[in-house]
């Protein structure tokens, strides 16, 4: 129900979570962070209020510059952990957050286990992850400047509902991409950072420069900048405009 996600120079975790605790308002019964850290993805997830994820989180000392948050308000399958976000693939290289649904997981999701794919919960979420590694796997070498954007991309060809997305990859350790069709999406520009969320009380704290997708469009995030991109692969001009809040 609620989404942020963090690259830059700072440690993503705390970020992560203090732009969840600014979503609270949207509901949920779950949450979950994953992070990139020396080649792996880490995800940890709590049923529950965010101060159970807290507290898991606390045991871990964990550095990683880039990561994906979430707080689940569930809509297929059972509040329970293993349904909470990040949703990973089987290899557990991609990390996936979502709001909304994909209406056509099911068929997805058989076609994925027919290819050998190892399902863990029973959300609709989890055959994006899934999609985005089994594109990645398909990739002619040195296809592109960003293969991980790429697979996304079309991998997101491929869904049907209202969502937005927040991936990361173990092997792409420089780049967030997310995505935005019928459901928000805001990016936050600072200086070598960059942040996404659901809504802007989850970012304002850091930049007030923000520029919020548009239906059918995909970001990629770095340390250097923002490219954003429609779902045929063409590269769009936007700039961040500065929110005018008062203190
Ligand atoms: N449909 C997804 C699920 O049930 C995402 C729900 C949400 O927006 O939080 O896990």
């Amino acid at each position: 129900c609620g989404i942020v996600g963090y690259i830059g120079t700072q440690a993503a975790t705390e970020i992560l979570l203090a732009g969840l605790e600014k979503l609270e308002y949207r509901g949920y019964d779950s949450a979950g962070i994953a992070t990139v850290w020396e080649g792996e993805v880490n995800c940890v997830r709590a049923k529950g209020k965010l101060h159970n994820l807290r507290s898991k989180l606390e045991q871990l000392e964990n550095p990683a510059q880039i990561g994906i948050g979430h707080t689940r308000w569930a809509t297929h399958g059972k509040p329970e952990e293993y349904n909470a976000h990040p949703h990973l693939d089987t290899a557990m290289r991609v990390a996936v957050v979502q709001n909304g649904i994909i209406e056509n997981y099911r068929e997805l999701r058989e076609e994925l286990k027919q290819k050998g794919h190892e399902f863990r919960s029973e959300t609709d979420t989890e055959v994006i992850p899934h999609l985005i590694a089994e594109f990645l796997k398909n990739l002619p070498a040195s296809s592109s400047s960003s293969p991980f954007l790429d697979a996304v991309r079309q991998a997101v060809n491929y869904l049907k509902g209202a969502f937005a997305i927040a991936v990361i990859c173990a092997d792409y350790p420089d780049e967030l991409i997310v995505v935005r069709q019928q459901a928000p999406l805001v990016i936050g520009f600072g200086q070598g950072e960059f942040f996404c969320a659901s809504d802007t009380p989850a970012i304002v704290a850091y930049t007030r420069a923000v520029l919020p997708l548009e239906n059918g469009e995909i970001a990629r995030l770095t340390p250097l900048g923002v490219e954003i991109y429609n779902f045929a692969g063409d590269r769009l001009k936007k700039q961040p405009r500065m929110l005018n809040l008062s203190p």
